[in-house]
């Protein structure tokens, strides 16, 4: 989207195709998590941007170099493979990607196993224990949000400014799931990240009462659950779902398909560099390569 819109604004002619049925990829995941209501800002100023400038979008499309063969200049922008870690029993029916979760095409059970507790691992932590929104919810982004309603209850942000500090007390529901945020790492889980907001989402989900484990070495998915050692104890996780959130490769299968057909080109985002959530990484260096073109 940022290529798109800065090589239009140049005077390019464009087409921005997306296998999906909207653009936007990851930010149609990050703008249901409770709290990131925002995203859809973002896209909503990328939706209208895109159509002042005159860029042709093609939905649905998932392109092959076939399609790419006329086209003067190519950036690949194809973004992310979600990792599937090689755990006995993984293809159970238990087992759900966070894709699936957060798209809403799984519904998580009442006990809930998370494996990978990074950014993307907090992020459907705090989604299944959201209260007021269970199943997850697709916020439009407006300040009139139920959702952001809710947020502001939680915390005690008092808008209208009648409480000392604009703070009253914070409303709590009881969480709809038991969850269990685990990650092999032996480091305090959420220790990767922000240091402005890590603190934050780490109380969060305490006052959720999410259990976090380090240190956990995976042995088995079956019908009574998750099996795992800590610290080398064994430990079974009598749990309904197991979502997985175990990182990110980059989606590169054109690249060699362009490569065969001699068309050169520009590797850009999740596509270039998955193992970090970046979007302002992703949108800088789109912006970078639509100024060299
Ligand atoms: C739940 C969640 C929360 C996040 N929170 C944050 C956050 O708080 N802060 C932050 O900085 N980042 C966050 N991110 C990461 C951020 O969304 C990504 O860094 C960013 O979206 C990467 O953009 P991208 O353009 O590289 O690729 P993507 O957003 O992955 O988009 C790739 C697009 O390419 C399309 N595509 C793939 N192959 C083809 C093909 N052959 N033909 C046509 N189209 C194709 C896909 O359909 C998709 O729309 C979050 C991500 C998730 C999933």
């Amino acid at each position: 989207m940022a290529s798109a819109l800065t090589a239009a604004e140049r005077g390019h002619t464009v087409t921005l195709f997306d296998a999906a049925g909207e653009i936007g990829g990851q930010f149609n995941l990050a703008r249901r998590i409770p709290g990131k209501e925002e995203f859809a800002e973002t896209l909503r100023y990328f939706r209208t941007r895109l159509a002042q400038l005159g860029v042709k979008i093609e939905l649905n499309r998932r392109v092959g170099a076939a399609e790419l063969r006329d086209f003067d200049h190519v950036i690949l922008a194809t973004g992310i493979v979600p990792r599937t870690p090689s755990i006995p029993g993984i293809d159970h029916d238990k087992v759900a990607s966070y894709v699936d979760i957060v798209e809403g095409r799984k519904v998580a059970g009442r006990r809930v196993a998370i494996i990978g507790a990074g950014g993307i691992g907090f992020d459907v932590a705090e989604f299944l224990t959201d209260a007021d929104a269970p199943d997850g919810h697709a916020s439009d982004g407006r300040a009139d949000d139920p959702a952001i309603a809710a947020f502001r209850d939680e915390w005690g942000i008092d808008v209208e400014l009648t409480k000392r500090g604009g703070l009253r007390p914070p409303h709590e529901n009881p969480p709809p799931r038991q969850l269990w945020l685990l990650q092999r790492k032996t480091e305090k889980v959420g220790a990767g990240l922000a240091k402005t907001t890590g603190w934050i989402r780490r109380t969060l989900l305490k006052r959720r009462g999410v259990s976090m484990l380090s240190g956990a070495e995976y042995e088995k998915i079956d019908d009574s659950g998750l099996h795992l050692k800590v610290d080398g104890e064994p430990l079974l996780l009598d749990v309904d779902t197991i979502v997985i959130c175990a990182g990110q490769e980059p989606r590169r299968e054109l690249v060699a398909d362009l490569e065969a057909a001699g068309i050169k080109a520009k590797l850009i985002g999740g596509a270039d560099v998955a193992v970090e959530l970046d979007a302002k990484r992703a949108i800088d260096q789109g912006t970078r390569v639509a100024l060299e073109l």
